[in-house]
């Protein structure tokens, strides 16, 4: 039951109707019986969003598109892990002093660790977005030989020269994935309701390549099911979705994060027509 003493976590982006993370959370609190409620905010103004979380006493926010490189101006101070990658995807307010995270990062490190070891393996980075980068970031720090391509090879270089990947270039550059040992889409591309496209030709998939795409909608990409059919290890863009958010939750509630309930909400929508009829699956 919400009262006054209900702990109140939010999302805040733009647009915010097709996001999983009110379930994911708010799952994770039921799994506990904690007094927390996690709700979503479509916002248009971050700076008058951030005073809101000071002045109603939020304890945590998700920020998600477009809002997640311009909040770090309003808040008090960045982990640095955030500050390296350039955007926060969580605040915390600790009695008014809001810190930002970055849990992306992490999340997807986790999923990846969980199928291989990456020190000295090499990567091939499709994209160049928010998503990418922070993923870029956590492949550096983990000692793997990085390759970023782009469709806009500008951003490429960008993220390339930020990180010192060690290569980097156009989409028509694909075929060094028959060098690689990870390949990681970090585009769009595959995301409902485009989900019969891929980013790259069936044929350059080989089975000594782990693959992850961080598309969690649908939950099997198209890419997915190729890399699956061509005898690549997958790993799937809802782990870094879950894992990034039980880092959120953890942060938020001091507790460990129920990952089983959290897990089964996710997957159980993603699975089944309520995803299809409920949300806007963009
Ligand atoms: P973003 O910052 O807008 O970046 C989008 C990236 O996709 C850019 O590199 C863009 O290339 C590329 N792209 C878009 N359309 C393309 C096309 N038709 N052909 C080739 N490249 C194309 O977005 P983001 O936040 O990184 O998100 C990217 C995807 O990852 C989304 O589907 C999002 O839902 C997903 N995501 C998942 C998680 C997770 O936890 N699993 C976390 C973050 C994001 P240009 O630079 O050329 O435009």
């Amino acid at each position: 039951m919400i009262d006054a003493n209900t702990v109140i976590c939010c999302l805040i982006g733009d647009p915010v109707e097709h996001s999983l993370s009110s379930l994911i959370h708010n799952a994770g609190y039921q799994a506990l019986g904690i007094n927390y409620v996690y709700v979503p905010f479509r916002v248009k103004d971050i700076k008058r969003a951030i005073e809101g979380i000071r002045g109603l006493g939020i304890r945590g926010a998700s920020i998600t598109i477009p809002h997640k490189t311009s909040a770090i101006e309003y808040i008090d101070k960045v982990d640095p892990l955030a500050k390296e990658i350039g955007a926060v995807n969580t605040i915390i307010n600790d009695d008014g002093v809001l810190t930002g995270y970055n849990t992306d990062c992490e999340g997807a490190l986790k999923a990846l660790a969980e199928v291989l070891t990456l020190g000295g393996k090499r990567a091939v980075l499709i994209g160049s977005g928010g998503g990418a980068s922070a993923i870029a970031v956590g492949l550096k720090k983990n000692s793997v030989e990085l390759v970023v391509l782009n469709r806009t090879e500008d951003k490429a270089r960008k993220l390339a020269k930020q990180v010192n990947a060690e290569d980097f270039g156009s989409l028509e550059r694909l075929p060094v994935v028959s060098s690689a040992d990870i390949l990681i889409n970090a585009t769009s591309v595959g995301m409902w309701p485009r989900a019969n496209e891929s980013i790259i030709p069936k044929h350059l998939l080989h089975n000594r390549l782990a693959v992850f795409d961080i598309v969690y909608n649908p939950k099997e990409t198209r890419l997915l099911a190729e890399a699956r059919e061509r005898g690549c290890v997958i790993i799937y863009g809802y782990k870094m979705l879950l894992y990034q958010a039980a880092m959120q939750f953890e942060l938020f509630t001091g507790y460990q994060a129920p990952l089983p309930a959290m897990e089964s909400a996710l997957t159980q929508v993603l699975e089944g027509e309520r995803y299809a009829t409920h949300f806007d699956r963009r």
